[in-house]
């Protein structure tokens, strides 16, 4: 059975929980670093990413993590989860987990514009997808390896790179579980080149 985690410290943990569910797999809420051996793929939530990089610290996940990723299983991002993947924060000195290489503008949709939805077509995905924006980020740049899923406004608002997944926008608020399962997928890909490579 894949299972897929969420990391429970802080943000939008059950919503995931039941997307996860929704696709048919079998959902784990992460609330420590042990846990993610018992793991085939991981979401880092929405939320505030200030307030969860505190959490992954002060509850010694920051390694972990990083492992995590670095030995090929994949993560998706969304929105704060999105900021705590960047390699890159526009105005910071200090990213977090650093992972994607990317370069991404916090709160960055302005104030008239905090909360939001919108129509998109998300490559790979569907041509109509509508996705919630909440003080939203956006990403300024990628690198060439990175493909872009998704823009609104004329700004990268969706992204892959590898077997990292980011999205600025909560695919977990609405019903439709068609991100999720594309995550899901990935997971599955991830976890038989394991199998094949063993
Ligand atoms: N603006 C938030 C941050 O910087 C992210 C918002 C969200 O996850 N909905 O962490």
């Amino acid at each position: 059975m894949t299972t897929i985690g969420v990391l429970g410290l802080q943000g939008a943990i059950i919503e995931h929980v039941r997307s996860i569910e929704a696709c048919g797999k079998e959902a784990v809420v992460i609330k420590r670093p042990e846990q993610l051996q018992e793991i085939d793929g991981l979401i880092l939530p929405g939320g505030e990413s200030t307030t969860m990089r505190r959490l992954i610290d002060r509850y010694d996940f920051f390694d972990s993590l990083v492992k995590f990723g670095q030995s090929g299983k994949p993560i998706f991002g969304t929105c704060a989860g999105l900021i705590l993947l960047a390699s890159d924060i526009d105005g910071q000195n200090d990213a977090h987990l650093g992972l994607m290489d990317m370069v991404v503008a916090r709160n960055a949709f302005g104030r008239q514009k905090e909360s939001f939805e919108a129509s998109m077509e998300i490559k790979g995905v569907t041509s109509d997808f509508e996705a919630v924006f909440i003080r939203a980020p956006y990403i300024q740049q990628v690198k060439e390896d990175t493909e872009v899923l998704a823009t609104y406004d004329d700004k990268i608002v969706a992204a892959k790179q590898g077997h990292y997944l980011a999205t600025a926008f909560h695919p977990e608020l609405t019903d439709d579980h068609r991100l999720v399962s594309y995550f899901v997928d990935m997971v599955e890909v991830a976890k038989t080149k394991k199998l094949a490579s063993v």
